[in-house]
């Protein structure tokens, strides 16, 4: 969002967080509009057109209010879905419809479930590739999904390479944007066709929420998600909408300090004889580093790091004090998980560490401690 008052444009990303999606000033009127919640509209006399809201499967105010925040970040045309693998869906049947899959072999683990269990029984052929490396031949494909940054690994795609190597194809790019945010970085303007996040993570940031959102420039693409949802029926709760609109406004400030905390952690990390394999993309010496440097705008708070077993990670949640134990990321408090449990393909000891709003200086005494406990 962009307020331009008296030609002052006044876009900076604290602003837009802000703003965006908010009511018009009317006398009288709630300065926040809270969540609309009725399931059921008037409809009004029966031979008059149907108004925008009739029934909240199709629409709803308090959807579109933050579909307007959101979309005006991924600069596109925003769908909310009910949670983050609920719009991978729709955009998965989308891409199902026109051809085959190519999915991320190292990306979110439910991405891949999804299309094997529900899409490839019905004959959608499925490609599985790693985040870094060439493209096999994308012959015959209909969607490529790329998930950059890469969870758990933190490995980075380059995305106008991938929306070239898509298109060349005639298939579709949507990128998995969750760990980035529409903040740090905007795929739909690096040439992906589709932007896909679980908003569960960082942009509700606090953790009591699922949710979930995809956006376009094809105004298609974007009805065809809006109807697949109303079909689908995978729809997110007016509440649940209103919390994370909340929880958008001070996306600014919590990726700020979130990304401050993953720099400091980072130095201390590589320095600590405990750690091992250390990634994260904002850092000057990471692999990823170059290519994030040139389409991201901004970092956050996701690294990895790995211990040498299961035991030492277990001595190191037991001994950091601010560290939860918890798999998701994005949340005011930093949280660590040991994403082997889930079936990632990835060392026993590997943790995705999700930095979060705690004073730098405590956090890294803490970490530290937990780490020197280690052994
Ligand atoms: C969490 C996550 C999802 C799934 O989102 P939910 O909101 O939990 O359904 C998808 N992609 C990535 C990268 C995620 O981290």
């Amino acid at each position: 969002m962009s307020v331009d008052h008296d030609g002052v444009v006044l876009d900076g990303d604290g602003t837009r967080c802000v703003h965006g999606g908010q009511p018009d000033p009317v006398t009288g009127q709630p300065l926040h509009a809270g969540p609309v919640l009725s399931a059921p509209f008037h409809l009004g006399p029966p031979d008059e057109p149907t108004p925008a809201d009739f029934y909240g499967r199709s629409d709803n105010p308090t959807w579109r209010a933050l579909e307007s925040a959101i979309g005006e970040l991924d600069g596109g045309e925003c769908v909310l879905f009910a949670s983050g693998m609920a719009a991978i869906a729709a955009v998965l049947r989308i891409g199902a419809a026109r051809g085959g899959l190519v999915l991320p072999s190292d990306g979110y683990y439910q991405a891949r479930a999804l299309a094997h269990a529900e899409l490839g029984p019905l004959g959608v052929a499925i490609r599985e590739v790693p985040t870094v490396g060439e493209w096999p031949t994308l012959d015959g494909a209909g969607l490529v999904l790329a998930e950059t940054p890469s969870n758990p690994g933190l490995d980075v795609r380059d995305i106008p390479a991938a929306a070239a190597a898509a298109h060349a194809a005639g298939a579709l790019l949507a990128v998995d944007n969750t760990t980035a945010t529409p903040l740090g970085q905007s795929p739909l303007a690096l040439g992906a066709d589709l932007t896909v996040a679980s908003d569960t993570k960082a942009l509700a940031g606090h953790g009591d929420v699922l949710l979930g959102h995809v956006s376009t420039r094809d105004p298609e693409l974007a009805a065809a998600l809006r109807a697949a949802r109303t079909r689908g029926g995978a729809i997110p709760g007016p509440l649940e909408t209103w919390l994370a609109h909340r929880g958008l406004g001070t996306l600014d400030l919590r990726l700020a300090r979130q990304a401050a905390n993953a720099a400091a952690l980072v130095e201390l990390l590589l320095a600590h004889p405990a750690a091992t394999d250390v990634r994260w993309p904002g850092h000057p010496s990471d692999p990823a580093h170059a290519v994030a440097a040139r389409q991201m705008r901004r970092w956050n708070g996701v690294l990895r790091f790995t211990l040498p077993s299961v035991d030492a990670v277990g001595r190191f949640l037991g001994a950091s004090r601010l560290t939860g134990s918890a798999t998701s990321f994005g949340g005011l408090q930093s949280t660590a998980d040991r994403r082997e449990r889930w079936g990632d393909a990835v060392a026993p000891g590997l943790v995705r560490y999700s930095a979060g709003c705690e004073d730098t200086a405590d956090l890294v005494a803490d970490v530290r401690q937990a780490l020197d406990a280690v052994g």
